[in-house]
C-alpha cells in the first residue's frame, strides 16, 4: 500500500488501541490465562445457535426493519413489564441495536452538541468518553473512590448546570462490580427533576447481581424513565458477546431522535439473529437463572483465592471481581498487570485505565465468566504470588 502523505488532526488524540486489545494480545503472546477482557469462555446455548441457523435457512438473510423485527421488540416489551413493571411501546419506544456500544454511541450522538456537558462516573467503561468527544461534548467526571466506589451526590450536584445534557450511569458497574441502590436512584430522580437533563443508563449487566440484590433499573422510577435511554446487551445475557446485539429503550420523543441517527449509523442489526432471539427470549428461565449461575462463579473464584495475598470486597454485580494487590507489590497497576501476565501467566485489566485522575489504589479487574477449570488454573497462579 502506498503511504498516506496528507495531514489530519486526530479527533481522538488521546485514544490508542484499547487496553482490552493490548492485554488480550499480551495474554496470547505469553500463553497466559486471559481474565482481562469481559467475555465468557463457555459456549452459547446450542438451541439458540440452532434457531439462528433455522432463521438463515428460512431466508432471513436480508435487511431487517430499521428499528428491529417486531416480534423481538414485543418480547422485550413483555420482559420489561414482567421484570420492572415498565410499559414500553414495542413500535415506538424500543430499538434493536448492534450491541450495547452502538446504542450508547447513538444515544450520545443524537443529543450532544458542541460544548454540551455529559456527567460520567469514573472509573467508567471505555466507550463513553470517546463517544462524547466525537460529538463535540465535554465529559464532566465524577470520581468513584476506592474501596466502595459509591456516588458522592453532593459532588454530582456541584457538577451539573444548565449545560448538562446527559448524566451517564452504569449499574451493575464495569469495572468495579458495584450496583446502584434504590436511594441512589431516588437521588438521581430528585436532582434531575424539573430539568432538561437526559439520563443514559447502561444496564447491560441487569441479570448479573448477587446476594439477593435486585437490579435497580431507571425504568422503575417514573421521573427517571421519562427522561432515560436504557441500554441492554444480548451478548452479556446469552454468552454471545461476539454477536454484538443489544437494544435501547426510551420514551417516544427521545426514541424518534435516536432512530434518526441509528438509521445512518447501522440502519439495522442482524436479521437472522433477531428472529432467533425473538423465539429464544420466550424461555424466561434462561435469563432468570443468570444471577445464580454467576454468583456460583464469583463465589468459586473467591473461594479458590482464600489464602492468597490479594484483598477484595466481593462484587455485587457484573462478571468482574476487583483484587487489591498492595500486600504483594507497590508497582503501578499498569506495570503490575503486565508483569503478572508475563511472569505468572494471568492477564487482568489495571483499573486506572478507566480513570482520568491519578488513582493510587493498587487494584486489578479480573473477569470470572470462565469455566471452573480456567478459574482453578488462574487461582493456582495467583495464590503463589508473595511480596
Ligand atoms: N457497557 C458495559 C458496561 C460493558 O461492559 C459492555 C461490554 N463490555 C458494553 C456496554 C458493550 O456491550 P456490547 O458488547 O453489547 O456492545
Amino acid at each position: 500500500m502506498p503511504e498516506f502523505t496528507g495531514t489530519f488532526a486526530s479527533k481522538l488524540p488521546r485514544s490508542g488501541t484499547t487496553i482490552f486489545t493490548v492485554m488480550s494480545a499480551l495474554a496470547n503472546e505469553c500463553g497466559a490465562i486471559n481474565l482481562s477482557q469481559g467475555f465468557p469462555n463457555f459456549p452459547a446455548s446450542t438451541d439458540l445457535i440452532d434457531l439462528v441457523t433455522k432463521a438463515m435457512k428460512a431466508g432471513y438473510n436480508q435487511y431487517a426493519p430499521m428499528a428491529g423485527i417486531l416480534p423481538l421488540r414485543e418480547v422485550i416489551a413483555e420482559k420489561m413489564q414482567d421484570l420492572y413493571g415498565a410499559a414500553y411501546h414495542p413500535e415506538k419506544e424500543i430499538t434493536v441495536t448492534s450491541g450495547g456500544t452502538q446504542a450508547i454511541y447513538t444515544a450520545i450522538t443524537c443529543l450532544v452538541r458542541e460544548g454540551d456537558e455529559v456527567v460520567v462516573f469514573e472509573p467508567a467503561y471505555d466507550c463513553y468518553v470517546p463517544a462524547i468527544e466525537l460529538a463535540g461534548g465535554v465529559p464532566v467526571r465524577v470520581p468513584l473512590e476506592y474501596p466502595d466506589y459509591g456516588i458522592d451526590w453532593e459532588l454530582v450536584k456541584k457538577k451539573i448546570n444548565s449545560r448538562t445534557r446527559i448524566i451517564l450511569i452504569n449499574t451493575p458497574h464495569n469495572p468495579t462490580g458495584t450496583a446502584w441502590s434504590r436511594e441512589d436512584m431516588l437521588e438521581l430522580e430528585k436532582i434531575t427533576s424539573g430539568t432538561d437533563m437526559v439520563v443514559l443508563s447502561d444496564e447491560v449487566y441487569e441479570h448479573i447481581l448477587f446476594d439477593g440484590l435486585k437490579h435497580e433499573s431507571v425504568c422503575k422510577y417514573p421521573g427517571l424513565a421519562a427522561r432515560s435511554f436504557i441500554v441492554f446487551s444480548f451478548g452479556k445475557t446469552y454468552h454471545t458477546t461476539g454477536w454484538k446485539m443489544g437494544y435501547c429503550l426510551a420514551p417516544e420523543a427521545l426514541m424518534a431522535e435516536f432512530r434518526k441517527c441509528h438509521q445512518f449509523i447501522v440502519f439495522c442489526s442482524s436479521a437472522p439473529v433477531q428472529v432467533a432471539l425473538a423465539e429464544y427470549m420466550k424461555q424466561k428461565d434462561k435469563y432468570l437463572e443468570l444471577p445464580q449461575f454467576y454468583q456460583r462463579k464469583r463465589d468459586y473464584f473467591l473461594k479458590l483465592l482464600a489464602g492468597s495475598e490479594f484483598t477484595y470486597k466481593p462484587a455485587s454485580g457484573s462478571y468482574f471481581q476487583l483484587l487489591n494487590y498492595e500486600k504483594i507489590s507497590e508497582e503501578k497497576d499498569t506495570d503490575f498487570a503486565v508483569r503478572l501476565t508475563r511472569e505468572s501467566g494471568v492477564a487482568s485489566i489495571p483499573v486506572s485505565v478507566f480513570y482520568n485522575h491519578p488513582d493510587e489504589a493498587r487494584v486489578l479487574r479480573f473477569c470470572f465468566a470462565k469455566t471452573d477449570e480456567i478459574l482453578e488454573q488462574a487461582a493456582e497462579r495467583l495464590l503463589s504470588l508473595k511480596k
